[in-house]
């Protein structure tokens, strides 16, 4: 069995904190790393308040928070796709709010907040698909996919990586989206054909692009943004989107049951959802998801969501908590268990 490692990243903020009794804030954070410090040290500056930022995968945050039920350590969770916020809501682990800024949000951000009972809210969307090292396919005469067929081909034989949905809310979106385009059992039939092909499945979902372009593997199954992401870093990395259809995140944010800081969390919630600050994924930490308020520009070369063939994804139903586990289960078994 492939074993995932789930050791969690603790990174204090690197800001200095102004003098002051503004207070702190313990902030749960599932995006990439740089944008992670871009708003713990950027929220610490403008408003005073003390940020300690943890960064892990989507799974690993929710069982983080799940474990500490009845002693929450963190005050919000920032970042990571919407199915896990969601199962959190479900699971009495969020609380409910109102932004005054959600009346800047696009309609989808939107949907998450009334689908989890006001508990989370969307703050980026974004959509899975192929990621690839051109040069490493060039040298090795070997067609960019275009479709989940070609994914299982031989010629891709130890040449794609994923995550582990255990500890990866990206590696969970791409199992449910199989699962609605082919039906379950037909789903779990591919990802057990595809198993040959894939060399690694990784820890954070972010893990694969990035071996990608490190030309450690060929073809990654990624969020197309962070394909993006590395290509403007300078390495040879294109993306294609699945030619039958692909599912999406609506990366989303929640306030935990129990929240030390609850007027810091309130604070940093309504920071968060404004233009200016949902800037900083791009400005600050070269992030090319598609923001959630309404104000803030596609940035440059970002995947055009409507341009892409998007499935109905049914948030509701692989967000219940229940049907998460069930399928995360499923995987273990019949796919994390193969040699
Ligand atoms: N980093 C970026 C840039 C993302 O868009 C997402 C998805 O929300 C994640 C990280 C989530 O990572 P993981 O799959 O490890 O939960």
């Amino acid at each position: 069995m492939k074993r995932v490692v789930c050791a969690a990243i603790a990174l204090a903020s690197a800001a200095s904190t102004p003098a002051g009794a503004q207070g702190a804030l313990n902030l749960y954070c599932s995006v990439q790393v740089e944008w992670c410090q871009a708003i713990a040290t950027n929220f610490q500056r403008d408003t005073g308040i003390r940020v300690s930022m943890t960064q892990r995968g989507s799974g690993e945050n929710l069982a983080a928070i799940r474990a500490e039920a009845q002693n929450p350590r963190a005050d919000v969770w920032f970042g990571g796709t919407g199915d896990p916020h969601l199962a959190a809501a479900e699971e009495n682990l969020t609380q409910d709010y109102e932004s005054p800024n959600s009346a800047q949000l696009q309609p989808w951000a939107l949907t998450q907040w009334r689908q989890s009972n006001r508990r989370a809210v969307g703050v980026y969307a974004g959509a899975i698909g192929f990621g690839f090292n051109t040069e490493l396919l060039g040298r090795k005469n070997i067609a960019s996919p275009r479709c989940w067929a070609d994914l299982v081909d031989p010629r891709f034989k130890g040449e794609v990586q994923l995550a582990n949905p255990n500890s990866s809310g990206t590696s969970y979106v791409i199992i449910a989206t199989l699962v609605q385009l082919m039906g379950e059992d037909q789903a779990f039939t591919y990802l057990r054909q595809l198993h040959p092909n894939v060399n690694a499945y990784a820890r954070a979902g972010t893990g694969p692009i990035k071996a990608v372009a490190r030309g450690e593997t060929a073809v990654s199954l990624s969020f197309v943004h962070d394909a993006v992401v590395e290509r403007n870093a300078g390495f040879p990395v294109d993306y294609a989107t699945p030619c039958e259809g692909t599912g999406f995140e609506i990366g989303s944010m929640s306030i935990l049951r129990g929240a030390r800081n609850l007027a810091q969390a309130r604070r940093f919630y309504d920071w968060a959802l404004t233009a200016d600050v949902q800037r900083l994924g791009y400005d600050v930490g070269r992030q090319l998801q598609t923001p959630s308020n309404r104000a803030t520009p596609l940035p440059p070369n970002a995947p055009d969501l409507t341009r892409i063939k998007l499935i109905d994804y049914d948030f509701a139903r692989y967000g219940r908590s229940a049907e998460r586990r069930r399928l995360i289960e499923r995987w273990d078994r019949d796919v994390g268990s193969l040699p």
